[in-house]
């Protein structure tokens, strides 16, 4: 077992800022679609900011739970739209799971993804099958669970997580959404990936890069 320190997470939120910028123009056209089609931006302003402000830390004054927290403030002040909020309240909940601890463990970094999951969930009050990124991050958190109850290592809960949250997403195209501006649209969103549940994907795919 690894343990996984500051250091790991500031590259995290590298590799995640990174996958957000040259995704970007996929993920506005997907909420081009349903939306105002800005999801792209969104998500990349909020983990470029998140990124640059966690690498700023003192590497020897910061603990995981102080990078989490300060991802956190980085991603809600960057973000006007709802994703700010919603993956604050992720990274915040991955920061409350990091109390007290100098570095985190396998165990640690499932029990994290989990709370970010359930922080994105109990934020936007979604339910699976509304059309959301609950409906990418809510199976992929299950699913990693259910991997590591079994004894599985970290870097294949995160892939057996990944592809769960891979088949939620997909599955978003035969949704009608029921929560924000999507809804009004009925069932002119069908067929359309939902761009939230498409940046959850991305997210987990560079939780799973990172840690294999
Ligand atoms: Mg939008």
């Amino acid at each position: 077992m690894t343990m996984i320190g500051t250091e790991e997470l500031k590259s995290l939120f590298a590799r995640i800022a990174e996958a957000m910028a040259s995704e970007k123009d996929r993920l506005c056209e997907l909420d081009g679609v349903i939306g105002d089609a800005d999801h792209g931006i969104a998500m990349e302003l909020g983990f470029a900011a998140a990124a640059k402000a966690v690498l700023e830390l003192d590497p020897m004054a910061a603990d995981p739970t102080l990078v989490f927290n300060t991802a956190a403030k980085s991603f809600l002040n960057a973000v006007g739209a709802s994703s700010g909020p919603l993956y604050a309240t992720a990274l915040m909940r991955a920061g409350a799971v990091s109390k007290g601890k100098a570095s985190l463990s396998d165990d640690d970094m499932v029990e994290i993804f989990s709370a970010f999951a359930k922080g994105i969930q109990d934020r936007g009050k979604a339910e699976v099958g509304e059309k959301t990124m609950v409906d990418a991050w809510a199976p992929a958190a299950v699913a990693c669970r259910a991997a590591r109850d079994q004894g599985l290592p970290l870097a294949e809960c995160l892939a057996v997580g990944l592809k769960a949250g891979a088949a939620g997403a997909e599955a978003t195209k035969d949704m009608i959404a029921a929560k924000g501006r999507s809804s009004r649209l009925g069932d002119r969103a069908l067929g359309h990936m939902d761009p939230g549940a498409a940046s959850a994907v991305l997210v987990i795919s560079c939780f799973r890069d990172h840690f294999k």
